[in-house]
C-alpha cells in the first residue's frame, strides 16, 4: 500500500502519497461496501479490478496514455476515469467523494466504545459467503486499529452460504496459521458461526468445537418456530460450554423479517449463568438485538460483543452502529468482551 497515513480509528483514510490504480479501485469497492451498496456499481468496480489485475503493466500504461481503457471488457467510463486519475498521481475525484459520503458517522456518546474495541468477533471470508480473502479482511481490520479478529465462517448446514464442514474447517485452520505468520503481531483467531439446529444442537462435532478459539452460535433456520420451542432451542445452545457468543439473537431484518419469538429473559439468564456473551450485531439491516432486549440482557448480567458480521472489507467499518446501540442502552464498556486484549479474550472464552 502506498497510502502513507494510517486511518484514525473509524475515520476515513487520508491519502498523502497518491494511490495506484488497483489501490484506488479496491478502495472504491471498500467504500461502496461500507455504504451497503450492493448493486451494479460494486460489480462494475470489481470487474474493472479483475481486468486491471490481469493486464500486463505495459499494456495498462499504453492504454492509460492512449485513453483506450474502455475498449477492455470490464472497464467502463467511470472505472476508466478512476484508473487514469490514479495513474496520473492523484486521488481520483470519485474516490474522494465516496470517502466523504460513505464515512460511518460516530456520535460523541458512541466514540468511547469504538475506541475501546480491540477486535471484531464475527466476520466472514470467501471460505463461506464473504467476498474477501482472510488476508484482505485481516489487513482491513489492522487498518481500523484492531489487534485481532475472529474469523467465523458459516457451518456446513448453511449450504446456501457454502458453510464449512469438518474437513474444510481444518484446511481453513492451516490458512489462518499461514496468514498469522505473515501478519503478526496482529492475530486472527479461528472461530466459526455455528448454526443452532432445530433442537438446539450445534452444527459441528464437539471435538472440533473444542479446538476453535471462539464460537459464535446463531439461528438461521425456522426463525418462526413457536415461542416455547425456540426458547428451548436457544437455551440449549447457550448452555453449551463451547459457545462463547450468541449471534444476532432475534434474527430480525429491519423492515423485512420480524424477530423470532422466544423467552428473552430466560435465554439471557442462561447466557449470564453460562458466560455466553450476547452479540450486539452491527449490520445496519440487522441491528440485533433491539434496545429493549439489550437492556434486558444488561439487567440479566450478560457479557456483550459488538460485532460487524462483515462479509466484505468495507463492512468491517460497521461496528460504530453497534457502539451507538451500546451507548444508547448504557452498556458498561467493561462488559464488552472485544474490548479485552487477545489474551484476556481467550482466557474469558476458555
Ligand atoms: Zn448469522
Ligand atoms: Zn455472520
Amino acid at each position: 500500500m502506498t497510502r502513507a497515513t494510517a486511518p484514525a480509528r473509524g475515520s476515513h483514510v487520508l491519502y498523502s502519497g497518491g494511490v495506484t490504480p488497483v489501490e484506488a479501485l479496491e478502495r472504491v469497492v471498500h467504500c461502496l461496501d461500507r455504504s451497503l451498496e450492493s448493486g451494479f456499481r460494486v460489480k462494475a468496480f470489481i470487474g474493472a479490478l479483475d481486468a486491471v489485475r490481469t493486464m500486463p503493466e505495459a499494456e495498462l500504461q499504453a492504454r492509460i496514455k492512449g485513453h483506450t481503457l474502455q475498449n477492455v471488457s470490464g472497464i467502463g467510463a467511470s472505472t476508466a476515469k478512476v484508473i487514469e486519475e490514479a495513474a496520473a498521481g492523484g486521488v481520483p475525484a470519485y474516490l474522494q467523494k465516496l470517502e466523504v459520503e460513505t464515512a460511518i458517522p460516530l456520535s460523541d456518546a458512541a466514540r468511547p466504545y469504538r475506541e475501546a474495541l480491540r477486535g471484531d468477533c464475527h466476520l466472514h471470508s470467501r471460505w463461506s459467503d464473504g467476498g474477501a480473502t482472510i488476508e484482505a479482511m485481516a489487513r482491513t481490520a489492522m487498518e481500523l486499529g484492531h489487534e485481532y479478529m475472529v474469523l467465523t465462517d458459516h457451518s456446513a448446514r448453511l449450504t446456501i452460504a457454502h458453510g464449512l464442514d469438518r474437513e474444510r474447517l481444518l484446511r481453513q485452520r492451516d490458512e489462518v496459521a499461514e496468514v498469522n505468520a505473515r501478519l503478526g503481531p496482529f492475530r486472527i483467531l479461528h472461530g466459526m458461526e455455528v448454526d443452532i439446529l432445530l433442537d438446539g444442537e450445534l452444527d459441528l462435532e464437539d471435538d472440533m468445537l473444542g479446538e476453535l478459539d471462539i464460537v459464535v452460535a446463531s439461528v438461521h433456520s425456522k426463525l418462526k418456530m413457536p415461542h416455547p420451542e425456540m426458547t428451548r432451542r436457544m437455551v440449549r445452545a447457550v448452555r453449551s460450554p463451547h459457545v462463547d457468543i450468541l449471534g444476532h439473537c432475534t434474527g430480525r431484518l429491519i423492515d423485512k423479517r420480524a424477530p423470532s419469538s422466544f423467552d428473552a429473559a430466560q435465554v439471557f439468564a442462561e447466557c449470564a449463568a453460562h458466560g455466553t456473551a450476547v452479540e450486539i450485531n452491527a449490520r445496519p439491516e440487522r441491528l440485533d438485538p433491539p434496545p429493549e432486549l439489550v437492556r434486558m440482557a444488561l439487567d440479566a448480567g450478560c457479557w456483550f460483543s459488538i460485532d460487524s458480521d462483515a462479509h466484505a472489507t468495507g463492512q468491517l467499518e460497521w461496528q460504530p452502529y453497534g457502539c451507538e446501540r451500546a451507548a444508547e442502552c448504557g452498556v458498561p464498556i467493561d462488559r464488552i468482551v472485544n474490548t479485552f486484549d487477545v489474551d484476556a479474550l481467550l482466557t474469558w472464552a476458555a
